[in-house]
């Protein structure tokens, strides 16, 4: 594994140049409702693999990428880049996920092995990882200016508390669905979908969607075994609808060799001296991607 992460430092942290999943934007229920669909199994098991993550930080941090996405695709003024953040005080630490609008993720967890007993059910306690705390969005506009918005956590599974900043901050009533499915070799499955309520929205178009949503069956588990259309098919139910978009999805970090220098070099020359190698070469380690850069003292000290 750390083979892989040499590999793709040399080639300046940037991912493999290959599709790991899909979104999709449109509209249904004759324009009562717009949604964005996301199938992202590639991504995860890539971020899994890269931060080699537990399986309850691979749920976690899929299902924030799922989010991240997807909020990115619906909102209203063109979006360059997104943060969203996920900040409980539970053991996870920081949850951290970043999406732009070539459809590149990346994103972190605090505590990547992080091991957590599952609940007397069997489900990875994803709440209790999380704590309480905020849930931040950042979004960067295209026409340069920024918006920041926060909201308490409700419940720390982050789906509902996408729903809740959806309804707080934006003041869109929305169903939120994310959802990541783990097995022994790595993640099976991992997407979601927002269905947003249109102003003057047909009462029955609502009470269609909502009827799907009170069965239940497992996101994850619908992807797994028919994808993103098998998604759509069950939550827009008994619904006209149209696909307006679909694009690809891909990890990839945008860190490279010189930002990282920039920041070593504006450590003090007793914390660079804290992370000399054997070699005696600095080592600078991207929180995104974990590729690792290696720089001799005098690349980075003053001549
Ligand atoms: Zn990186």
């Amino acid at each position: 594994m750390h083979g892989n992460f040499e590999r793709v430092s040399e080639k300046g942290g940037a991912g493999e140049e290959i599709d790991q999943g899909a979104l999709e934007y449109g509209v249904a229920g004759e324009v009562s409702l717009r949604w964005a669909a996301a199938e992202l199994t590639g991504v995860v098991e890539e971020a899994r693999r890269r931060h080699d993550l537990s399986p309850v930080a691979a749920v976690a941090l899929g299902r924030a990428m799922a989010g991240a996405v997807l909020l990115h695709r619906l909102a209203i003024k063109a979006t360059r880049r997104l943060t969203l953040t996920v900040a409980g005080d539970g053991p996870i630490g920081r949850i951290v996920v970043e999406v732009n609008q070539e459809g590149d993720l990346r994103g972190f967890v605090g505590e990547p092995r992080l091991d957590l007993p599952a609940s007397s059910d069997g489900r990875l306690r994803i709440a209790d990882a999380v704590g309480k705390g905020i849930l931040k969005v950042h979004r960067d506009i295209v026409d340069g200016s920024v918006y920041e918005s926060q909201v308490a956590l409700e419940t720390g599974e982050i789906g509902l508390d996408i729903a809740h900043f959806l309804e707080q901050s934006e003041q869109t009533e929305s169903a939120v669905l994310v959802g990541v499915l783990e097995g022994p070799e790595g993640v099976r499955a991992a997407g979601g979908m927002i269905v947003e309520v249109l102003p003057g929205a047909n009462p029955s178009a609502i009470e269609k969607v909502e009827a799907s949503l009170a069965l239940d069956s497992s996101v994850s588990r619908t992807i797994e075994r028919g994808g993103l259309e098998a998604l759509r098919d069950r939550v827009l139910a008994g619904l006209d609808r149209e696909v307006m978009s679909r694009h690809a999805l891909r990890f990839r970090c945008s860190c490279d060799r010189d930002r990282l220098r920039d920041q070593l070099a504006a450590l003090t020359a007793e914390d660079r001296a804290e992370i000399v190698d054997e070699a005696g070469e600095l080592v600078a380690e991207c929180a995104f991607c974990g590729a690792r850069y290696r720089y001799a003292e005098r690349e980075i000290a003053p001549a």
